[in-house]
C-alpha cells in the first residue's frame, strides 16, 4: 500500500492556512496556535527574514522585494514551500501562516496536496479595519532572534526594548515603516484577496474570525474557529 493510501487510513493531524493583512494577527497568534495543536508553525514571512539576516542568497533575493513591501515572485516561495512540506515533520498536518498570497501559489498548493484529497482542513482568515491594521503595525516591535511579535499599546514587553521569550533587543521590521505597509495593504486586496475566492470555489472550509480586541480574547475565537 503507498504512502498516501497509508495516510488516508490513519488519522490526519490539522491541515490549517491561517490568512489575512499585515497587522491582523497572523504573527502573533500562528506560533502559540501550532504549539497548542502540536503541529509544525510554517510562516513564509519568519523564513525570509531568518534568510536574510544569514544573509543567504535566497535572503537577499527575497530582501529586494520585502524592503520594498512587495510579494516575492511565485517562483521564490514554491520552492521554499514545497521543501518545507517535503520533511517528516509535516507529514501528518501543520500550519501554514502566509501562505498562499496570491492564485498561483494557491494552484500550486493544490497540486501538491492532490495526494490527499487535495484541501486543507480549514482556512482561519483574521479580520480587521484598515485604520486598525495600520495602527497595529505602526507600533509593532519584533524579535529578530525568535520572531516573538510585541506591540507598544497592546502587546508591550516586560522590559522596554527587550523580547520578554529570548532577551535579544527588539527591532521594528523595515517593511513596517509607513510607505510600505501601505503597500503591502494593497498588495493584499489586490493579490491575496482573491485566494479566498479561490478556496470557496472549491468549498475549502473558510472560518473568518474578528482581529478586534484583547489579544486572549482573539485567540480564543481562533480556538473556536478550529474546532475540536
Ligand atoms: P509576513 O511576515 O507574513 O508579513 O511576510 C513578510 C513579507 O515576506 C511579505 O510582505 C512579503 O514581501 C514576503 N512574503 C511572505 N510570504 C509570502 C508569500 N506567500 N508570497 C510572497 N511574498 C511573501
Amino acid at each position: 500500500m503507498s504512502i498516501s493510501a497509508l495516510r488516508k487510513l490513519a488519522p490526519m493531524g490539522k491541515r490549517l492556512l491561517l490568512f489575512g493583512p499585515p497587522g491582523a494577527g497572523k504573527g502573533t497568534h500562528s506560533r502559540r496556535l501550532a504549539r497548542d495543536l502540536g503541529i509544525p508553525h510554517i510562516a513564509t514571512g519568519e523564513m525570509f527574514r531568518e534568510a536574510m539576516g544569514r544573509g543567504t542568497p535566497l535572503g537577499r533575493e527575497a530582501g529586494e522585494y520585502i524592503r520594498r513591501g512587495e510579494l516575492v515572485p511565485d517562483d521564490v516561495v514554491v520552492r521554499l514551500v514545497a521543501e518545507r512540506l517535503s520533511r517528516p515533520d509535516a507529514a501528518d498536518g501543520y500550519l501554514i501562516d502566509g501562505f498562499p498570497r496570491t492564485l498561483g501559489q494557491a494552484r500550486s498548493l493544490e497540486r501538491s496536496l492532490a495526494d490527499e484529497g487535495g484541501q486543507v482542513d480549514r482556512v482561519l482568515t483574521l479580520e480587521a479595519p484598515r485604520a486598525v491594521l495600520v495602527e497595529r503595525l505602526a507600533g509593532r516591535f519584533t524579535c529578530p532572534r525568535c520572531q516573538t511579535v510585541f506591540n507598544r499599546s497592546t502587546r508591550a514587553p516586560r522590559v522596554q526594548g527587550i523580547c520578554d521569550a529570548c532577551g535579544a533587543a527588539l527591532a521594528q521590521r523595515p517593511d513596517d515603516d509607513e510607505a510600505a505597509v501601505q503597500r503591502r495593504l494593497d498588495e493584499y486586496q489586490a493579490k491575496t484577496q482573491p485566494v479566498l475566492d479561490f478556496f470557496r470555489a472549491r468549498q475549502w472550509p473558510i472560518e473568518r474570525v474578528d482581529s478586534v480586541g484583547q489579544v486572549d480574547e482573539i485567540y480564543t475565537r481562533i480556538r473556536d474557529a478550529v474546532g475540536d
